[in-house]
């Protein structure tokens, strides 16, 4: 969460540590903050923001970038207040961030409240925003900007830009805006029936790459590099199947291009592979034979067991990282076939017994607790696959546990959400059990973070308004549920047209 500015640091250290890869025109005549709520490591690890900013400088736009922390209030490239800028673009990638957004925009000094900026006579910037979360759910937004960007945002900011440079009143901006498919107004479409949908762009154009290489923090030295827009794999819990589809595969040659186009324009030693599942990507081992060639490392974002071979493995340990990343979900084979993955514990032992063969000294495993019918002996079988895992394979296990949350647009969207007390008991039992096993370190992701992630995430226009009213008093999550009928939700999400199947029968 950003804090209230108390002094300011220049973000010229970061300035220097960064690179750019493509030629951007300099200047520009539309101002514009792009704002990622999340500190600069964690933003810049974003292909997004990479690409909205590219997409905003191609066309002559100033975009600056604006990040949580260290620095809220500033912009990473020339150190200017955010007051100046007219134009606001929130880059929202999952539900919390809704509520960090609004914070920021409130302790910068905008007004968050889409409403008490239309009613006041103050000079008021536009607010938009786009993201991971408006292919799911966009409405938890609608309290707080002007205009919300669905779905992906190179192509349609191409709209944006043009309606800006026309010299229209603020009512005709918006109203030129929402002309575009692909562009939620909600002054103006939250009344009458719509035809909205999420851009699903097209992944063989220039889009595919790291703006900048930073020379520090997480992804340092690092160019990330898209390979696959969606996923076919359809696991019960994962949105990614339902609202990012079309899957959509950037042919090799295009990979290998970017990847020499970045080659003449910086300096950098891993190659970070942006991608649902890197071994659903069918020209990977073309693809790491041209890095190996390159000099280049490689990075995986995760891991799919059962289509993990020796030579991705391979890959990730020559390139420096003795980690290897996967997702088991669950310790109970049975469960885990419910959710959709299709291996076993078995299947786990066995790949990370070829990793530590080849190198690896460590695994990081993701986990879920308060899935569907779960039971508590199925969470316990969590520790036991951990043990099973330190004991076979001798790598160092870190467990990464993560409250099941049902999401509309996936086939679990209806299942109930077990809840911040049976999450707390479930998660304190599996602790206990894991801290028991030696070389196993438990770590858990927010029990409270996934309340917030829960209601924001059926949150309709009701619960939006009291996100932007409120956010600088706290916002409770029961508050939220409550204000966050599933039903209600729905019906605004089909009068917009955004119709796919979000929220399925059953379940609160
Ligand atoms: S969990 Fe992974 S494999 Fe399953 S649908 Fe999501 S991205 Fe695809």
């Amino acid at each position: 969460m950003p804090k209230a500015p108390s002094g300011w640091a220049s973000w010229s250290e970061k300035r220097r540590e960064e690179i750019l890869t493509v030629d951007l025109p300099g200047g520009g005549d539309l101002l514009c903050a792009v704002f990622f709520p999340a500190d600069y490591g964690i933003g810049m690890a974003n292909l997004g923001i990479h690409y909205i900013y590219r997409a905003l400088r191609e066309l002559g736009a100033s975009a600056e970038r604006f990040f949580a922390s260290p620095s809220p209030f500033r912009s990473v490239e020339s150190d200017t207040m955010i007051e100046r800028f007219p134009l606001v673009l929130g880059g929202i990638s999952y539900e919390p961030d809704v509520i960090t957004f609004a914070k920021w925009l409130e302790l910068s000094g905008i007004m968050a409240s889409r409403e008490y900026r239309e009613s006041s006579p103050r000079q008021r910037p536009l607010i938009g925003a786009g993201g991971a979360l408006t292919y799911i759910n966009p409405l938890p937004l609608s309290g707080i900007c002007d205009f919300i960007i669905l779905g992906d945002g190179t192509e349609t900011v191409r709209h944006l830009v043009r309606v800006l440079r026309g010299g229209r009143s603020r009512d005709e901006t918006l109203s030129t805006l929402a002309e575009h498919p692909s562009i939620f107004v909600p002054s103006l479409h939250l009344t009458g029936e719509h035809s909205l949908a999420a851009a699903k762009d097209d992944v063989s154009g220039d889009y595919g790459r790291s703006t900048w290489i930073v020379k520090n923090g997480v992804f340092k030295d690092t160019l990330l590099l898209e390979l696959q827009r969606g996923c076919p794999n359809g696991c019960r819990f994962c949105a990614l199947t339902g609202c990012f589809s079309p899957v959509r595969v950037r042919d090799v040659e295009l990979v290998k291009r970017d990847i020499e186009k970045t080659l003449r324009a910086a300096e950098f030693s891993r190659i970070g592979l942006v991608t649902p599942e890197a071994g659903d990507y069918k020209y990977i081992d073309e693809l790491l034979d041209f890095a190996e060639h390159k000099g280049k490392g490689v990075s995986f974002a995760s891991l799919r067991v059962d289509n993990l071979t020796e030579r991705m493995m391979k890959a990730l340990v020559s390139g420096g990282s003795g980690t290897v990343t996967v997702a088991p979900e669950t310790g109970d084979d049975r469960l885990r076939n419910i959710c959709g993955k299709r291996f076993g514990n078995g299947d786990v032992i066995e790949k990370l017994e070829m990793a530590a063969r080849i190198g690896a000294r460590s695994a990081k495993l993701y986990f879920m607790i308060g899935l569907p019918g779960e039971t508590r002996e199925q969470v316990m079988s969590i520790s036991a696959l951990c043990g099973d895992i330190r004991l076979k394979t001798g790598l160092a296990v870190t467990a990464s546990i993560s409250p099941f949350v049902p999401k509309p647009g996936t086939p679990w969207a209806g299942e109930a959400f077990a809840g911040e007390k049976k999450l707390k008991v479930l998660f304190s039992l599996l602790s206990r059990s894991l801290r028991g096993v030696s070389g196993v370190k438990p770590r858990a992701a927010g029990i409270r973070e996934a309340c917030v992630e829960y209601a924001v995430s059926r949150a309709g226009t009701e619960a939006s308004r009291f996100i932007a009213r409120n956010v600088l008093s706290g916002i409770s999550y029961k508050k939220l549920l409550q204000l966050s009928d599933r039903k209600e939700t729905e019906a605004e999400l089909s009068g917009l047209g955004l119709a796919f199947p979000r929220f399925m029968k059953g379940g609160a």
